[in-house]
């Protein structure tokens, strides 16, 4: 069976104190559930969120990361660095990267490949603009992003991917997918993963759904047969929120 995810992307929220509040208080709440969750915090905040949740379940993950292991890239860091500090998984491929950091699909499919030879997990995001969905083009942008960075990879890296669809116009905008436009392109997603690999890759991989998911609309989007959990912005900055997100799973 597929693994279910929440995961909490912080992006630059929350400073060090406010980090392991909250952290602390998200652990000390969390029930019992069949979810895997992570948070992902800001880097200067991993360490100190991973030594809080120590003896929790919860995974703490990284947002990004470089795809070269050391050198001359002032500002930037390496997948070695997030695995020296526990961390075992991270996003690569935000759409905010992508959008103001001018992340493309080349430089996203090295950082993947980065990561997996370091023995990372990585939750790759994808999604298309508004203006794909209005003229039909959204699920050949959609495919096109999943094949120029995923597609060279073997069956056997895929045992560590999540993917996390995130249509760009819904990220941090209040709009969501409905949950029937998310189930059909997440079936639409697994199906192209079946034509580049196999199907029994494709059945495996867990796809998240991420844009203004929110305890109301979660329990909705998450009961669609190929919507294995969601990647959570905002709503995961506070933690009855979360918590609830996680209990619609
Ligand atoms: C995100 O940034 O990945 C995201 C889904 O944000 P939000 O939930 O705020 O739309």
């Amino acid at each position: 069976m597929r693994s279910k995810i929440v995961a909490g992307n912080w992006k630059m929220n929350k400073n060090l104190q406010e980090t392991i509040h909250l952290v602390e208080d998200i652990a000390s709440k969390l029930g019992e559930t069949h979810a895997e969750v992570m948070v992902a915090p800001t880097f200067v905040n991993l360490s100190a969120a991973v030594s809080a949740l120590e003896s929790s379940m919860i995974e703490v993950v990284a947002q990004n990361m470089h795809f070269a292991a050391n050198g001359a890239y002032t500002g930037e860091i390496s997948a070695g660095m997030l695995k020296a500090i526990g961390i075992k998984t991270v996003i690569i491929g935000h759409s905010e990267r992508r959008a103001y950091f001018g992340e493309t699909d080349e430089l996203l499919s090295k950082k993947v490949k980065a990561a997996l030879e370091s023995d990372l997990r990585v939750v790759f995001c994808f999604g298309e603009e508004l203006a794909d969905r209005q003229s039909g083009n959204h699920f050949n942008v959609v495919a096109g992003q999943l094949k120029n960075a995923l597609f060279t990879l073997t069956a056997a890296d895929w045992k560590n991917i999540v993917l996390a669809y995130e249509p760009v116009w819904a990220i941090g905008t209040g709009e969501t997918a409905s949950p029937e436009q998310a189930q059909e392109m997440h079936a639409f997603i697994r199906h192209t993963v079946v034509e580049g690999f196999n199907q029994e890759v494709a059945d495996a991989v867990t796809i998240l759904y991420g844009g203004s998911v929110k305890p109301g609309n979660a329990a909705e989007i998450f009961a669609k047969p190929d919507v294995d959990g969601g990647l959570i912005g905002g709503a995961s900055l506070k933690t009855d929120d979360f918590l609830a997100i996680i209990n619609a799973i």
